[in-house]
């Protein structure tokens, strides 16, 4: 109970009892090290993560850091194990840092004639003097499929799409929506500013749409998440769709663009095998785009096991080198999720 109490003063959580009916299941969501829209102001799962148990090969349980804010002891076996996808150990119990949630949050929707006019409105939006809790975008094949179904008259002529939020107590994200106004405006064809919380959840729940709404309407896609220095975005966008167009195949993207991480998709149908191998092809030089933007292969998914070789684009081979050296000490008869991460 002290160490509870102790936790709680410390901003910190502790692992539920076994058996208690709030126990979650954030394994995963560790190995993953997964993110999303508001990753850009709150970072991704690890950025909260102060601690981990985990079993490790030959199956001893092992714990790294806990209640503590700060630990430069050893070598960060923690962020190894966070978004290693299950292949350096299995994660049965994690310590989180936990802060109460923003009061209000404001997202205001910018629509664009063309990626240059939105990509601007996006480097506007990081230097207004506030931390925008999210940045996202949407081009112009993604506008067309979603649109429609915006929570308010479609902007047909909107041929980009950025959404941005202010978040904060009510009159930090009401200044902070007053200075990201200002930076959408430039440009703008029109910009939509919910304030109710019913506008703004309908909002939300639209964007959370858009990767199911673009896989209905070819019947499937293809997506990679390759992420790129921001000031490379438009040029990652527009490169997404001309590796699409080399290969007569439709492309789009959409994604978390204050992180520059694209969400390239190739649409295609599930059942079209000739498509499917086309698009095997066109990753490829998807990936080749991303390296040669100073970016990488992969921002949000990882690698798992279709892109586990893609690592060698990016990295010298001392590094893989590296790499391979960590999953032999974590498991060295490469018995968790084999072929994955590392070849
Ligand atoms: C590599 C990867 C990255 C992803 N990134 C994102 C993202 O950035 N944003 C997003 O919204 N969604 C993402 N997803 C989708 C994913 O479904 C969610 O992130 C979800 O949080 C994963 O949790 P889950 O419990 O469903 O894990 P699962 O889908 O069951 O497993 C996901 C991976 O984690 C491993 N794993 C599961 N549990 C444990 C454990 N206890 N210990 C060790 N390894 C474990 C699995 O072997 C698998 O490799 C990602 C998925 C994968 C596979």
């Amino acid at each position: 109970m002290h160490v509870k109490r102790l936790a709680r003063e410390n901003g910190l959580f502790f692992p539920p009892d076994p058996g208690a009916a709030e126990q979650s299941q954030i394994g995963g969501n560790v190995a993953t090290n997964a993110g999303g829209p508001h990753a850009f102001k709150y970072g991704v799962t690890g950025a909260w993560v102060t601690g981990i148990e985990a079993v490790v090969a030959p199956g001893e349980v092992v714990t790294i850091g806990g209640f503590v804010r700060k630990d430069a002891a050893g070598y960060d076996l923690r962020s190894l194990l966070v978004g290693s996808e299950g292949t350096l150990g299995l994660i049965t119990a994690v310590w989180l840092r936990l802060i109460p949630p923003p009061e209000a949050a404001y997202p205001l929707v910018g629509f664009y004639p063309d990626a240059g006019a939105g990509c601007r409105a996006i480097q506007a939006s990081m230097v207004a003097g506030v931390v925008p809790s999210a940045i996202e975008y949407l081009d112009a094949v993604v506008g067309r499929i979603t649109l429609p179904a915006f929570p308010v008259r479609p902007q047909h002529t909107a041929a980009f799409v950025v959404i941005v939020e202010a978040d904060g107590d009510v009159e930090t994200a009401l200044a902070g929506r007053a200075a990201l106004r200002e930076a959408l405006d430039e440009g703008a064809v029109s910009v939509y500013a919910p304030t109710g919380a019913k506008d703004v959840a309908e909002l939300w729940r639209w964007r959370d749409g858009v990767s199911g709404a673009v896989d209905a309407h070819r019947g499937g896609k293809v997506s990679e998440d390759i992420c790129v220095p921001v000031d490379q975005l438009e040029a990652a966008i527009a490169g997404t769709v001309e590796v699409g167009a080399r290969h007569g195949i439709d492309a789009c993207s959409w994604g978390h663009a204050g992180d520059g991480n694209l969400h390239s998709t190739f649409l295609v149908a599930r059942g079209d095998a000739d498509a499917q191998q086309v698009v095997r092809t066109a990753m490829q030089e998807l990936f080749a785009m991303a390296i040669e933007l100073g970016g990488t292969v992969s921002g949000e998914h990882g690698l798992g096991r279709t892109k586990s070789g893609q690592l060698s684009r990016q990295w010298a081979p001392d590094a893989i080198r590296l790499h391979e050296g960590v999953k032999r000490v974590f498991d060295p008869k490469a018995l968790l999720n084999p072929g994955v991460k590392a070849p």
